[in-house]
C-alpha cells in the first residue's frame, strides 16, 4: 500500500520508522512518502499562508502550493468539467461509499472507486472510526493533506475532488494545531490492519470497537499481585466460560463508559 503525506512539518513523521509500522515499512508492506509543502512554493520565504478573505483571525493555507504538490502526486490530470461536487464532508463510514450522510453532498460515486483517495484531516470532518480504519486498510493508495493555521483554502478540496475521492475526516471533537498528529493516528490505525503488520492477526479481531464493544479487561502472570487476584474463571481452563465472562465484561464496560455503543444490541438488553 502506498501512502503520501503532505505537510509543512515532515519531521513529524520520523516516528513512522519505529515499532511495527517501521518494520512494515522496511519489509515493503507499506510505502510511506512524506512531501514538504514548502518545496512547492516559489517565493524566497517559502510562504504557504495568507490572510482570510472576508476578514477574521488567523491565516489560511494558500491553494497554489497545494495544487502543485497534489498535481505531482496524483498526476496533473485535466479537471473533469462535469465533476464539480461541493465539499462539505464525506460519505458516512457505515454506509456504502456512494451514499452521503443526510445534507452532506457525497464526493464519491460508483465510477469513482478507481480514483485515488485523498484525506484531509479536519475538526469539521466526519469522525474517524475503526470502520474508517478498516476501509482505508483496503485501499491501495491514500494521500493525506495536513492543514495548519485556520486550515486550507476550500478550493483545494474542490480541485482535488475533480480527480480523486476527497474525504474530510476528524479525529475527535477537539481542535489540534495541525493535521500531522491526526494523520499519524490514522496511519497507525489502518496500518496495523494491513496483512503481515501485526504478528498474530487474531489479536486484531478481539480488540475494542472490532465487534462494536469495548474490550474486556486483560491479565497476565503472576496470578496474585499486590494482593490482587486474577478472576478465577480465567484460570479455570474452561474456554466457553471464559468467553462468556469476557463478553459480560465487554457489555458492562461499554455500558459504563460508552452506552451509546449499545443502542440496538440484543446482547446488551437489560
Ligand atoms: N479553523 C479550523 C476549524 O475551526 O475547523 C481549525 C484549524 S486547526 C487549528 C489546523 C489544522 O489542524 C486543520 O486544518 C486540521 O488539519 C488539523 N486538525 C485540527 N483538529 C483536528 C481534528 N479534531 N481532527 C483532524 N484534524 C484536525
Amino acid at each position: 500500500m502506498r501512502v503520501d503525506i503532505v505537510t509543512i512539518f515532515p519531521d513529524y513523521f520520523s516516528v513512522l520508522d519505529l515499532s511495527l509500522l517501521g518494520k512494515a515499512r522496511s519489509h515493503g508492506l507499506i510505502d510511506v512518502r512524506v512531501h514538504d509543502l514548502r518545496d512547492a512554493t516559489t517565493d524566497r520565504h517559502r510562504t504557504v499562508d495568507d490572510t482570510p478573505y472576508g476578514g477574521g483571525a488567523g491565516m489560511v493555507m494558500t491553494p497554489e502550493p497545494w495544487g502543485r504538490t497534489l498535481d505531482a502526486i496524483l498526476g496533473a490530470t485535466a479537471p473533469d468539467p462535469l465533476a464539480s461536487p461541493g465539499v462539505d464532508g464525506v460519505a458516512a463510514d457505515d454506509a456504502p461509499t456512494d451514499v452521503a450522510a443526510p445534507g452532506v453532498p457525497s464526493l464519491v460515486s460508483h465510477d469513482d472507486r478507481e480514483r485515488p483517495l485523498v484525506v484531509f484531516p479536519s475538526p469539521a470532518g466526519a469522525p474517524f472510526t475503526q470502520a474508517t480504519a478498516r476501509r482505508y486498510a483496503a485501499e491501495s493508495h491514500i494521500v493525506f493533506g495536513c492543514g495548519r493555521y485556520e486550515g486550507i483554502d476550500h478550493r483545494v478540496f474542490e480541485d482535488t475532488a475533480r480527480r480523486a475521492r476527497v474525504e474530510l475526516v476528524s479525529l475527535g471533537d477537539y481542535v489540534l494545531n495541525g493535521g500531522e498528529v491526526a494523520v499519524l493516528a490514522m496511519v497507525e490505525a489502518f496500518g496495523r490492519l494491513l496483512p503481515g503488520v501485526v504478528g498474530n492477526p487474531e489479536s486484531l479481531v478481539e480488540e475494542s470497537h472490532e465487534d462494536g464493544l469495548l474490550e474486556y479487561p486483560s491479565y497476565t502472570k503472576p496470578a496474585t499481585w499486590r494482593g490482587l487476584e486474577v478472576p478465577a474463571v480465567l484460570l479455570s481452563g474452561h474456554h466457553a466460560r471464559v468467553a462468556e465472562w469476557r463478553h459480560e465484561q465487554q457489555i458492562e464496560r461499554t455500558r459504563a463508559v460508552r452506552p451509546d455503543l449499545l443502542a440496538g444490541r440484543a446482547d446488551a438488553a437489560e
